[in-house]
């Protein structure tokens, strides 16, 4: 009797389960009560024939747990799985962008703040000249030489200057300004952000200019004082003979 119940509690466990999975091949054929409060003894039959002690009912007990539910345990350890490996995915991209930003971080941390302005000969100083004074530094070479930004900051001025045919004006976020004179053209516009060393200009001869080269100021602020460039220069690193 004590078998019988338990075998009735499995079968009735058993039962309970085949509701859950309506494919169950007992479910369509009727073979088992499915109500859910079959009491043990109506299910000694069902019992046996779920424990594989015979009777008509051809499902052995490892068949029945074989065949409740395996799509919804497979799919959801299936889905689990695909959860965790998406996971994974998404942990290996968030490390691979990481690991690109601190390598950009490093990048630009390292990259000067402050370039030469143009290769040239250096062809004049700051100072006083021909009875005048000479505010800036001059660099010659040859027309279409590239003019690069000597400083990270926004273009405050790219067009036409009395004096120096063509200008463009380039303001750090501290407010120094650095001055890009006889410029034969330029690539850059107003409000544009530059970096130190982008290519703003091609070297001219316009304006008041003897030949070829690149007028290079530097100013404390927009219209503020003109400083000699080359101490300035050589203060961030940068060394024009
Ligand atoms: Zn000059």
């Amino acid at each position: 009797m004590v078998a019988a119940v338990a075998a009735g509690a499995f079968a009735a466990a058993a039962a309970g389960q085949t509701l859950q999975n309506t494919s169950s091949n007992e479910a369509q054929s009727g073979a088992v009560d499915t109500s859910t409060d079959v009491t043990p003894l109506a299910n000694t039959h069902d019992a046996s024939a779920a424990m594989g002690m015979g009777g008509d009912a051809p499902v052995s007990a490892p068949q029945l747990l074989q065949v409740r539910e395996p799509a919804d345990e497979n799919s959801s350890a299936s889905a689990e799985a695909q959860k965790i490996n998406r996971s994974a995915e998404l942990t290996d991209a968030r490390l691979a962008a990481e690991a690109e930003a601190r390598r950009q971080a490093a990048i630009e941390a390292a990259r000067p703040k402050v370039v030469q302005p143009a290769e040239g000969t250096f062809t004049s100083g700051f100072g006083a000249r021909w009875g005048t004074t000479h505010y800036g530094i001059d660099l010659a070479n040859s027309i279409g030489t590239p003019i690069v930004s000597a400083v990270d900051g926004t273009v405050i001025e790219a067009g036409p200057a009395s004096g120096f045919g063509q200008w463009v004006k380039v303001q750090r976020d501290d407010g120094i300004v650095t001055v890009y004179g006889h410029v034969s053209s330029f690539s850059v516009s107003e409000g544009e952000r530059v970096k130190a060393g982008d290519e703003i200009a091609l070297m001219g001869n316009e304006g008041q200019s003897t030949g070829p080269h690149l007028h290079f100021e530097v100013w404390t602020s927009d219209g503020g004082e003109k400083i000699d460039p080359l101490p300035w220069l050589a203060e961030h690193g940068v060394h024009i003979s």
